[in-house]
Order: structure tokens, then sequence, then C-alpha cells
């Protein structure tokens, strides 16, 4: 009988192809005889090469083939063993054919670690993760010990199913077998505590390593990223440098949001060099992370740069470009390049929706969100419950809270988050009543309210002035989840409580506020002592927050206009002055409109556009108008030492009357003009909206960084709370 050793393992497979074959048409079955030599019409297989060939099939090679081959093992008559049982559990477990699997796997009369792992590894590999956990259970009760083969990958299945209590033990077990100092087990351990545990336990198993290789560093970078813990991670990504341990790929992928985050363009650089350097920066997902890297530090031309000389883009690439364009106010940029990538035919997915989707919502384009949500329609996604939260917020921030409640009523199923964003969105519109019913509705059909949902309906009551309702849900937050309660909430009631004039009871509420007050609450009361004009207060508060945020540019403009209103106008420029030494630049004041397929944005005394004479020139009647109708210009919303005269001139030019301006000319009459701004819109511009409004006979919406606003027949729907 002609033997199948000594043949080389390439001729091996290829005499399995054909047997094969054969076994399908016995016509072909003297052709392979001949072939191969084989004169006997059945033999046993040898045991060794079965082995592999089923290895093979079960890594490389398909199921099918693994399938014919078992089936010919058992033609064959070929002799059983626990070896071969094993391959043939390995074989279906990583195709995952679990009943087959199963069955090869009681066939072996006692449990060993091979065929454990190999069982274990199929479940975890095909997101079976309980039933991983469970094998592991018996395996522990049963005395079988667990190897480096084990451990890894029953650590991946308590990662993925978020199940600490059993990571912990999974820990003792490879404390107790000896494998802590595996690098392969320590990387998962740290992996997993870093994702579903305390990250303080992962730098302990990360610190105890006595060899550390790069997946351990960036498994451990990943830990803080994750965290938010962005410094961590930066400082650790440095340390790694220094003790000379080379970065890959993931690692760069890893730490370069954690650099957007920072704004450290200048570490952002050093790894871009490095990418270029090792030629990571051809790798999609790196290049995707350098695009936004770049974005969000600001410097949006070099993303572009690197976005058009990737080698290749996909959907990743493009969404942080668009949202790039939209973060940094390059409105038009971001519209365009999203219609380039639809007729470029880059198929959206729900996570390219879920990240464009803020973007528009952010810079309230309408017209761009509706196509999105005409996309999920297209490629149903809309029972996606991420999509339809996004569909949500971009309504809500594009004006239109009839269309996000639509999206709201129309979901299947809803989490906290699609809850979150539609009580948000009636807290921006003002409808603090609506807000409070959809927020006690959420409890009663059993969701629990989560941090963010609290920041949302506080804010809800500060934009609508429900002091009392405020104060009652504060004290329900306290009593039912005090564990959420954060500092960011006592700043939504130190806003809530000073825009109701109640400066004394914020200035009571801080002293007595269950934490140490923080920038958020210091920030806010500040804000607070400026809308009621107490200026003592505010300088005190001013020196609490300068101790914890001695570079905010927002501080310090607010600061200057306090003195400004004041009218100490030395001390306003003692504060510029200080602000110009440290090199703090105030963002400037735009607004943008839609009109047709174009956006058009507007600076403070823009004289660019087109139609520049056509909207001073509006904007003079309409200021002539006004004033016969009793308008006075509130001067002190400027902060130089001018005359009157120059004041009023400069009023005029404020980015958002320009916007209106350009927006009544090119409307039909009765259209309602829709318009946003970066910044918070002034009182001055306020009051003479709310004139222009009635004086046109139009509905102005005006979306602020803060609010929205419905001008209408000379009211604001803020109700001048803003
Ligand atoms: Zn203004
Ligand atoms: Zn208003």
């Amino acid at each position: 009988m002609a033997s199948f050793h000594g043949m080389a393992l390439q001729e091996r497979s290829r005499v399995f192809r054909l047997f094969n074959k054969c076994s399908f048409s016995s016509n072909q079955e003297p052709m392979l005889k001949t072939q191969v030599g084989v004169h006997e019409t059945s033999f046993s297989m040898d045991h060794d090469i079965c082995a592999s060939f089923l290895q093979e099939c079960a890594n490389t090679r398909s199921l099918a083939e693994g399938k014919q081959f078992h089936a010919q093992m058992l033609v064959t008559a070929t002799e059983q063993s626990s070896i071969l049982a094993t391959k043939l559990v390995n074989l279906y477990a990583m195709w995952g054919c679990f009943r087959e699997a199963q069955i090869a796997f009681q066939s072996i009369p006692k449990l060993n670690p091979y065929s454990c792992n190999a069982m274990i590894r199929g479940y975890v590999k095909h997101g079976f993760c309980h039933e991983a956990i469970e094998l592991f259970q018996q395996m522990e009760k049963e005395g079988v010990p667990g190897d480096n083969f084990t451990f890894p990958f029953i650590l991946k299945a308590c990662t993925e199913i978020s199940n600490l209590k059993q990571g912990i033990e999974v820990h003792n077990a490879v404390i107790r077998f000896g494998f802590a100092s595996n690098a392969f087990v320590a990387n998962s351990l740290i992996d997993m505590y870093g994702k579903c545990g305390d990250i303080k336990d992962a730098r302990q198993v990360f610190d105890k390593m006595s060899h550390r290789n790069v997946v351990s560093w960036t498994s451990m970078i990943t830990g803080y990223a994750q965290r938010q813990l962005m410094d961590e991670s930066l400082k650790l990504f440095r340390q790694m440098q220094v003790e000379g341990v080379e970065p890959n790929s993931l690692t760069a992928t890893t730490i370069l949001p954690v650099c957007g985050q920072l704004r450290s363009l200048q570490c952002g650089k050093g790894i871009h060099c490095y990418m270029v350097k090792k030629g990571f920066e051809e790798d999609v997902f790196a290049g995707s992370a350098l695009v936004d890297m770049y974005a969000k530090c600001g410097e949006v031309y070099d993303a572009r740069y690197v976005f058009d000389n990737m080698p290749n883009r996909n959907v990743v690439s493009w969404n942080g470009m668009i949202a790039g364009y939209a973060q940094n106010e390059y409105v038009n940029e971001a519209v365009e390049l999203f219609s380039v990538m639809q007729h470029a035919g880059i198929k959206l997915n729900s996570i390219a929706i879920i990240s464009v989707l803020p973007a528009f919502a952010r810079l309230g384009f309408l017209k761009q969100g509706k196509e999105i949500h005409s996309c999920i329609l297209k490629n149903a996604f809309e029972f996606n419950v991420f999509a339809s939260n996004g569909l949500i917020d971009m309504y809500a921030k594009c004006g239109t809270l009839k269309f996000a409640r639509h999206v709201f009523d129309k979901m299947p199923d809803r989490d906290v988050g699609s809850w979150t964003a539609m009580i948000a969105g009636y807290g921006m519109h003002g409808h603090g009543e609506a807000a409070l019913k959809l927020y006690n509705q959420m409890q009663h059909s059993g969701i629990n309210p989560n941090e963010i949902t609290f920041t949302a309906i506080l804010t809800a009551c500060s934009h609508a002035g429900l002091v009392h309702e405020g104060w009652k849900l504060f004290d329900s937050i306290n009593q039912q989840y005090p564990s959420l309660l954060h500092e960011k909430h006592c700043a939504c009631m130190v806003d809530l409580l000073g825009r109701a004039g109640l400066l004394d009871e914020a200035w009571d509420f801080v002293k007595n506020m269950p934490f140490k007050p923080g920038k958020n609450v210091w920030g806010t009361l500040l804000a607070a002592c400026r809308v009621n004009h107490n200026i003592i207060l505010g300088e005190y508060v001013a020196e609490k927050f300068l101790e914890l945020e001695p570079d905010n540019v927002g501080f310090y403009v607010l600061l200057s206009n306090m003195y400004a209103e004041a009218g100490r106008w030395e001390d306003a420029e003692n504060v510029r002055a200080i602000m110009k030494q440290k090199g703090l630049k105030k963002s400037p004041g735009c607004s943008w409109i839609e009109m047709g397929n174009k956006v058009h944005t507007f600076q403070v005394e823009d004289k660019s556009h087109p139609q520049s004479a056509e909207i001073y020139a509006m904007l003079e009647t309409l200021s002539r108008q006004m004033k016969a109708a009793g308008f006075v210009p509130d001067t002190s919303f400027v902060f130089h030492n001018v005359d009157e005269e120059e004041k009023e001139y400069i009023l005029c030019g404020h980015s958002e009357k320009l916007a209106i301006a350009f927006g009544l000319i090119n409307t039909l009459p009765g259209t309602t003009i829709r318009v946003n701004k970066n910044l918070r819109v002034c009182g001055d511009c306020h009051a003479a909206t709310k004139f222009i409004s009635k004086l046109v006979n139009r509905e102005i919406v005006v979306r602020d960084s803060y609010r929205f606003h419905h001008f209408r027949d000379g009211n604001c729907s803020c109700r001048d709370y803003w």
C-alpha cells in the first residue's frame, strides 16, 4: 500500500484534493489511483497527515474541504484518537459549526486543555462569550489547567460582555497557574481592566510586567484614552519612546486622537513624521486618524493635505475631513466635500451617518441633514438607534423641533440617548414644560436617566426660567442618583438661578453645594454676576476662576465686558492687555445663512460679500425705521472706549445683523429667515432683531452658541432668558 509518508506537504494536499473530488464521481477513481499509485479500494488514512490536514482546513482552507475530509475519515474508518477529535473540534469551532464541534468535543472521554481551548477560541471568535465563559468555569471545576492559549481568549470574552467579576476570577487563575508574566496574557489583562474595570488595576498589571512589548504599551495607552485620561495617555506614549519601544500603526492610530483632543499639534506632528518614516501613513486607519488630529488642532489645510494624499480613503477618512471642516467653521467646504463624497459613490454606512450628522447639526444645515435622513431611510438604517438619535439632535439643532419629535415618535426602541436628545431639543428651544413632561415619561417607561440627561433637563429649566421645577429636579437627582451628580449639574443650577435674577441664592447654592466648585461652577457664576451687574462678587469669583483656568479666553472676554458695562474702561483695557500679553485671541464672531446651495458667512463689519452695498443700505433703512419706532440701541455692548456715534456704527456691523439683512434682501416676503451664530447673540442684536421681526413681519430664527431664538412680531421665544 502506498504510504503518504515522505510526500511534501504541498503534494499531500494535492492528493487530498483529488481524493475528495473522486469521492463524488466514481468514474474518476481509476485516474486518481494511477496518478498517485493507490491500488487498494479502501485504506485507512495516516493519523499525522489527517491531523495536519484538518488543522489546515481550520486555519486557511475552507469548511467544505474539512467536512469532506471528515466524511472520508469516517468512510475509511480512520482510527479515532483524542488528537484527531480535538482537531475536529478546532475545525468546526473555528468555522462556527458548534453542533458538530460539540459532538466531536463530547467524543473525547476526558476534558483536556487542547479541546477546551479550541472550543473557547471558536466561541469567542463568533461572539458566543457566555458559552466560552461557561466552558472555562467547567474547566476550573474539573481541575483542567488553563494556559497561555486559554487566558487571552477568555479575557477577551469577559471584556466583550463587560463582565469584570469574571475577569477578576480569570486574573486569579492566571496567577494560580503561573501565567502572570506571559506577555500575551498580561496584555489581555490590561485590555480587560482598561475596558471594563478600574484603569488603576490595568496599570498595576502593566507595571508588574517584566517584559513589555509594543502591544502592552498600546493597550495601556488605549485604556487611558478610552477613559478620557488624555494627559496620562500622552505621558505614557512619551515614556514608551524614552524606553525605546517603537510604536506600530495601531499605537499611532490610538495616540493621534489623544493629540487632537489635547490640541497638542507638536506631538501630533512628531507622530506624523514618524509615520512617514515607517510608511504607516499609507494605512487607511492611521491616515484617517491624522486627518482627524490636524482638524481637531485647527489645522484644516494640513488635514486636507493628508486627506488628498491618502492612497486609499474609506468612509471614515471622508467623515473625518467633513467633520473637521465643520468643527472649524469651514462651512462651505464641509457641504461641498459632502456632495463630492456622494458623487464619488462612497456609500454612507451607519457609522458615517453618526459622525457626519453632528457636524451638520452643529452648523444648522437642515438641507444636508435631510439628505442624510433620506439616505438613512434608503439604506434601512432607521432601526439603528444611534442614527435615529443623531437625527433627533440634528433636527432640533436645525430649528425644526417638529421633525425631531416625528423621528422620536417613530422609533421602535428608544434608549436613554433618544430621550435625552429630545429633552435637550425642547430645552434649547425654550420649551421647558415639554422637556419636563418628557423627562417624567422617560422615567415611567423604565429608562434610567444618565448624567447627560440631567444636564439636558436642568438646562431646559434654565432656558425657560423654571426655578421651582429646577430645584425640585436637583433635589430628586441628589436623592435618587447621588453617584451621577456632577459639578456640571451644579453649574446648571447656578445658571438657572443667575438668569432668574436670584444671584444671592446662586451664591448661597455655591457655598453649600455637595462638591468643591470647579471651573464650570465658577465660570457660570461669573457670567451670572455679569448679567446681574454685581461687580463686587464678580471680582471675587474671577479670582477663583483664574486659579483653575489661567488661560481661558472666554474668561478674559467676560471679565473685560463686565468692566466695560460698568463703565470701568481702564480695568477693561487692562484685562485686554493681559490677554494680548498672553497671546490669547477671542474667536471672531461669525454668522452664516443658507441660501440656495450655498452658505453665506459674515464676520463683524464684513464688506467682502458681493452684495455688501445692498446689505448696508438695507441695514441703514432698517435702522432709520427702528429709530422712528422708538428703538434705542444699547451701546453698553460695545467694549471700546469710543464715542456714542461710532458705537452705533459698530453695532450695525455685527455679523448676525449682516446675515439677517442678506436674508431679507434675497427671500420673498413672509419667508422665515434662519441664521446661525458661533457666539452668543449680543443684547443689542437681540433687541434689534425683535424690532426687525415686527417691522418686516417675518419670523427670524437665530441659533447662537447657546440656544435658539425665534423672533416673531416683536418678541423672542426666549422671553429674554438667554
Ligand atoms: Zn450684536
Ligand atoms: Zn431670544
